[in-house]
């Protein structure tokens, strides 16, 4: 039985990783629908970029250096035992601080102008497999495809739909984070210039501090196990915020943009990421603390490589095979999950302690350290990650 497609692919969200699949789908050809929910611009969280996203940026024709901070590396801070490393990340490629409302626009977009048709405001609502297609039901009606590609982001639509994310209840619990500006002054010209991420060790998490364009900072509290009692999460914040001499300094004279935002119970893992005529993408297919800024660098690697093998599957006709995407899946976890053993060694031993702080002591190691903060995961030669991966985690999808 043959059935009539408007579409070969319907991308169901278009955040990051979204965009980029319906772009590179488009590329190749194909007629690809791009559905999101909400109206760009809108806000994000997840504002630190990682080098190692160049390439994927790059294939999708865009020059990121546009209205954002150039992002040289990452600085460990722990004041009260005042200590501070920085690892150089960006290099031959490049990282930048990005503003996602612009940056998620952008990509979106991108998308329409390489030929995907977009929808915004249009929500997908549900989805049937059967008979060998894809219908999908919109807020704007019915739609059908040859493939349907999941990037509805931590909403996890499928994952949600067939029971399969399960909670990380091990890393950091919630987040607290506001932007400031405009932020002056010697130390503020300091991390402008560099463009670095700060993160601030504090005892019941750490602090992020990332420097966006213009003259604002968004400054966020990622508290590990639950909110300490008697305390609304404003106060937590701000006290943490005026407890740091660092962030005092930085802040004089900045007023916060808007009130407190939080996000709570953050990480998971989606054990079902690919299937018969549908994949998961970014943080659909999983998503870890931000302690690394590993979440939109997953997202863009992770949209390429699914939109490479949904290209091939088209066009070798064998796209309902429940198997496509099993080799790429596993080099996908081989990433994610060297992220996950490294944020599980951040909060459960003292990695920032013994390693982080002490890595001038071994150039080596704090090379090695620095090419996964960048997001090198697929070299296969670096002795760091091999030891980070023996660890006492047996992590799921490893080969
Ligand atoms: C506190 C915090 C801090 C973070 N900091 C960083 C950081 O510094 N660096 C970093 O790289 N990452 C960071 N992240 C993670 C980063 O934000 C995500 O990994 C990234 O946004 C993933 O992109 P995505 O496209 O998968 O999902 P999203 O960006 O969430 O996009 C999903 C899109 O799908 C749409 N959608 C959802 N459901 C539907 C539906 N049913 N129909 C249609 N559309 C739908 C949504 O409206 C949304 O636009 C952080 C996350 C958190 C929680």
């Amino acid at each position: 039985m043959t059935h009539q497609h408007r579409y070969d692919v319907i991308v169901a969200g278009g955040g990051p990783a979204g965009s980029t699949a319906a772009t590179l789908l488009a590329q190749y050809g194909h007629r690809v629908l791009l559905l999101e929910k909400g109206r760009h611009p809108r806000f994000h969280i997840g504002e630190s970029m990682l080098p190692y996203s160049e390439p994927v940026i790059q294939r999708l024709g865009l020059d990121w250096s546009e209205g954002n901070v150039f992002k040289s590396g990452a600085v460990f801070i722990d004041e009260s035992q005042e200590k501070r490393m920085f690892f150089q990340l960006s290099g031959e490629k490049r990282a930048y601080q990005v503003e996602r409302s612009a940056f998620d626009s952008k990509l979106f977009e991108n998308a329409r102008r390489h030929g995907a048709e977009t929808r915004q405001n249009c929500a997908v609502k549900g989805v049937d497999f059967s008979a060998g297609q894809v219908v999908v039901d919109t807020s704007d009606g019915r739609v059908h495809a040859r493939y349907l590609v999941d990037a509805t982001g931590r909403g996890a639509m499928l994952g949600r739909r067939q029971r399969t994310l399960e909670k990380v209840k091990t890393l950091g619990s919630f987040a607290l984070y506001s932007h400031y500006a405009p932020v002056r002054g010697q130390l503020a010209e300091q991390l402008f210039k560099s463009g670095n991420i700060w993160i601030l060790m504090v005892d019941i998490g750490w602090i992020w501090v990332i420097p966006l364009a213009p003259r604002r900072v968004s400054i966020g509290l990622v508290v590990r196990g639950r909110k300490p009692g008697g305390v609304t999460t404003e106060t937590l914040f701000h006290r943490y915020v005026a407890g740091s001499a660092l962030l005092s300094q930085l802040l004089q004279g900045a007023r916060q943009c808007w009130p407190v935002k939080s996000e709570a119970n953050f990480s998971f893992l989606n054990r079902a990421r690919y299937g018969a005529r549908f994949i998961s993408v970014g943080d659909a297919a999983g998503f870890l603390d931000p302690v690394f800024s590993s979440g939109v660098f997953l997202a863009l690697t992770g949209a390429a490589r699914a939109a490479d093998r949904i290209h091939q599957g088209l066009v070798d006709g064998c796209e309902g095979d429940p198997h496509l995407h099993q080799a790429d899946d596993a080099a996908h976890q081989l990433g994610f999950n060297t992220m996950y053993a490294f944020v599980e060694r951040f909060y459960q031993s003292q990695l920032i302690n013994n390693v982080f702080f002490e890595a001038h002591r071994d150039a080596q190691i704090k090379q090695a350290i620095s090419e996964l903060l960048a997001g090198n995961l697929w070299s296969g030669d670096n002795p760091w990650q091999a030891t980070l991966l023996k660890g006492r985690f047996r992590l799921e999808g490893m080969p």
